[in-house]
């Protein structure tokens, strides 16, 4: 929305890339316009909105923690490892010692673009696994959601042109959490939420679970077949575009 922005510069700053005296929107930019149910639903079940927004604010920042780390670790960098992510990040080295996992150095945090579609973004790495070779895109979330299909759908189709042997897509989901001795139950403090969720049986009373002491979650996903996802990235760009025609007219963007 035009209220949103200051001037042309403040807009494409926020959101896009300057790459060779071209300006490319941000694929996570575009992603936005999609609605978020569950997003809403937290939203409706905080205390406040401020409350809902402290959450969001700092489960964001233990998630880019984590990010950070882990990036610096595919680099081969021996980074300092801070105490409240230790068992997320042990968590991931293991995972990573126990597959074939190869990450492609050269495309850790690498800027991408589409110079046909006209887009860009940053991917966290390529990788080759198992004998396929793909983007490996890094979540702190506590599931892997069908909407990052979207995002690594682009970054694929951007990487296409000068990379064809491309051929997949994962998802690697990096989480820490508490599981209850008793129950089977999780409790994921991120952000300071506490929240709960059943395990293989009933959830205890809350006062009875034996929480144990956070332990790291990896899980990673295939997803081989992204040309579906693309058409339907493309849709949110067009609704995208749509809904910044004022910004990007003014910036020549669009007619
Ligand atoms: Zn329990």
């Amino acid at each position: 929305m035009f209220y949103d922005y200051f001037n042309e510069e403040d807009f494409k700053e926020l959101c896009g890339y300057e790459i060779d005296g071209r300006w490319y929107p941000r694929v996570t930019k575009i992603i936005d316009i999609k609605s978020k149910p569950a997003l809403y639903r937290f939203y409706g079940e905080a205390a406040s909105y401020n409350a809902a927004k402290e959450i969001t604010e700092n489960s964001a920042k233990e998630g880019t923690l984590i990010h950070e780390v882990v990036e610096k670790l595919m680099v081969g960098e021996n980074p300092e490892i801070p105490d409240e992510i230790k068992p997320a990040i042990q968590g991931y080295l293991n995972f990573i010692e126990n597959k074939n996992i190869h990450v492609d150095k050269e495309y850790v945090e690498k800027r991408i673009f589409h110079t046909e579609h006209r887009y860009a973004g940053t991917i966290d790495t390529l990788a080759l696994i198992d004998g396929k070779f793909g983007v490996l895109d890094i979540k702190t979330s506590q599931a892997i959601y069908r909407d990052y299909n979207l995002q690594t759908s682009a970054y694929v189709e951007a990487l296409l042109s000068e990379l064809p042997s491309l051929e997949t897509r994962w998802i690697l989901r990096i989480d820490q959490v508490k599981k209850c001795f008793r129950c089977g139950g999780t409790m994921r403090p991120k952000g300071g939420r506490n929240k709960i969720r059943k395990g293989k049986s009933v959830l205890c009373k809350e006062e009875e679970h034996q929480w144990s002491d956070l332990t790291g979650v990896t899980e990673m996903q295939e997803f081989p077949f992204w040309k579906e996802d693309f058409q339907a990235f493309l849709g949110a760009k067009k609704l995208w575009e749509w809904e910044n025609s004022y910004w990007l007219k003014r910036i020549g963007y669009i007619n």
